[in-house]
């Protein structure tokens, strides 16, 4: 592989960086309603679909349903609302060709660095290019009016993996669900999951059942979740398209889900003692007489304070039932050459070891972000409507929401950014930056105490006390504040080349 600087550069009034589901949303939505800007999406990897290209792992799914999930403008048509990854991939294909968006997507741009000048109001990218063929890395620049960082949150190159003693011991396999070997065959073997989260819940029942099933799967967890078993499909959601159409029936559905969970939340959050008897009664029906579901299934957190595990139609938890699974909770002393021994001095015995243990968050792929000649240290800014960051002009990010859809933030934020690029065009602004009171007060935007989200708070911006410098975590407030007035006394606007610079006048052009 080799390096090559090029001299082409392009501009554009909106770069979008990424095209997971965020990247291809933003994309329909910008290109719909913004049509006299020029706009390109800046994909590192082969294919689009991001989380739900990358992970392979078997039974990989959604834990939302697709009526949420999914976008308001592209009705979810299959049955199962909470969805393959494969399923979601062809969504997101499908919306790519419904909307043209082919001609905007740029497939292996990697953003390395992103660089902003005030002097004229621009962000000038530096963006790896690879030839799928040869394998050689060539790097150019790109300019923007505008970024859009879609890049999730989270690292793609590496899960997050603990250092367990004994590692090399071990003589079976090790696997970290990110990194899924195609040729993985574990039939009849016995297998260990370490982890307890949304990764764990699926694998179990994965693995143990249909054909090439593991001889046995255990579930390692050092600290219980809470697991609820929903039905795969919404049948209210079919009776509501039969009669109501696909177009409309998906609105209800998705009006009627997004309350009904913002009333779950609530509800569980508001009185968890009754929260957690509820679900620890719904898990006695569903596993063997004399399970120790106190042992297993009892969290030393209240219920939402981590999002809560679905086990579709509880296949779950029929497993376990079956025999073909099991739940031990106890700590990792070390690896051994048999398998793993744990803190009570027990040992389990593997064929395969998989290390569900999670995700390393990273936001913007951890690229370098310079302001007017200054590195910015993205954990100094502040969230500003939950998607600028104070002292970055003209970036907006795509953060969804940890305790419900992920997407129903982004078209939220999508829609804010419209009108947000409709008032500056209107006032003849190029620039905006988000600009926090002083002696604002920070603290953390994570909302929920799971691992990766303590591992990675230091990393991200800070949220404020109150609107608009607040992370809204839930839909029906955030729809308040992202479609209230769009500006405010915080955001300051500037007005550098606007003047002499038209909508769409970044073409793309070479020098
Ligand atoms: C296994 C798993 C299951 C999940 N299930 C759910 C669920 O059911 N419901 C839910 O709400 N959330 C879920 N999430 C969270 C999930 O990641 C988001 O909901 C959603 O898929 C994120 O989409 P995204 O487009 O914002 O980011 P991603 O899917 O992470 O996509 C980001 C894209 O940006 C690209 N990119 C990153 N950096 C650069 C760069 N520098 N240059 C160019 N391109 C770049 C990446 O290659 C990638 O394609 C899940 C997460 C995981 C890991």
């Amino acid at each position: 592989m080799t390096a090559e600087v090029l001299d082409a550069v392009e501009e554009f009034d909106v770069v979008i960086i990424g095209a997971g589901i965020s990247g291809i949303g933003a994309a329909t939505y910008f290109s719909r309603e913004l049509p006299d800007k020029s706009l390109v999406v800046l994909e590192a990897r082969d294919n689009i679909g991001g989380t739900w290209d990358l992970f392979r792992y078997p039974g990989i799914r959604s834990d939302s349903d697709l009526h949420t999930f999914g976008y308001e403008f592209k009705p979810w048509r299959h049955e199962a609302a909470i969805a393959d990854a494969h399923l979601i991939k062809e969504y997101l294909e499908e919306t790519v060709g419904e909307n043209g968006l082919e001609r905007l997507l740029r497939l292996r741009h990697r953003v390395v660095r992103s660089e902003w000048s005030s002097a004229d109001s621009t962000w000038t990218l530096t963006v790896q290019t690879t030839n799928p063929a040869s394998g050689e890395t060539r790097t150019k620049t790109i300019r923007a009016g505008w970024v859009f960082a879609a890049t999730g949150y989270y690292r793609y190159d590496e899960g997050f993996s603990p250092e367990f003693p004994g590692r090399d011991d071990f003589e079976g396999q090790i696997v970290h669900p990110q990194h899924w070997p195609e040729d993985l065959d574990y039939s009849g073997k016995k297998v260990v999951i370490i982890g307890s989260g949304a990764t764990a819940i699926t694998l179990v029942p994965a693995m143990a059942s249909g054909a090439g099933a593991a001889r046995h799967v255990t579930m390692l967890q050092r600290t219980p979740t809470y697991v609820m078993a929903l039905p795969r499909v919404d049948r209210v959601a079919l009776t509501l398209t039969k009669l109501l159409g696909e177009k409309r029936g998906y609105a209800v559905t998705r009006f009627k889900n997004i309350w009904t969970e913002h009333a779950v939340v609530k509800g569980l959050r508001t009185f968890p003692k009754a929260g957690r008897a509820l679900i620890r009664r719904e898990n006695i029906k569903r596993l063997p007489k004399g399970f120790d579901v106190d042992k297993h299934f009892n969290p030393p957190y209240d219920p939402w304070d981590q999002r809560l595990c679905l086990a579709p139609d509880g296949d779950f938890f029929d497993v376990i039932k079956e025999g073909k699974a099991s739940v031990v909770t106890d700590a990792v002393a070390r690896f051994s050459k048999r398998g793993i021994v744990l803190a009570s001095g027990e040992e389990l015995e593997a064929d395969v070891i998989v290390t569900a243990t999670g995700l390393n968050l990273r936001l913007f792929d951890g690229m370098p972000i310079v302001v007017d000649g200054h590195r910015v240290d993205i954990a100094d800014a502040l969230c500003y409507r939950g998607m600028l960051l104070s002292g970055i002009p003209n970036w907006a990010m795509a953060i969804g929401y940890t305790t419900s859809s992920w997407t129903l933030k982004v078209s939220l934020m999508c829609r804010y950014f419209i009108d947000l690029v409709r008032h500056m065009d209107a006032r003849g602004h190029d620039t905006v930056v988000p600009v926090a009171p002083s002696g604002t007060k920070r603290r953390s935007v994570m909302d929920i105490k799971a691992g990766y989200a303590k591992r990675g708070e230091k990393l991200l911006p800070k949220q404020g006390p109150e609107k608009p410098w607040r992370m809204a975590m839930s839909y029906p407030e955030d729809a308040k504040a992202l479609r209230g007035p769009v500006a405010d006394e915080h955001l300051k606007f500037g007005t550098g080349r606007a003047a002499s610079r038209r909508p769409g006048a970044r073409r793309a052009t070479h020098a």
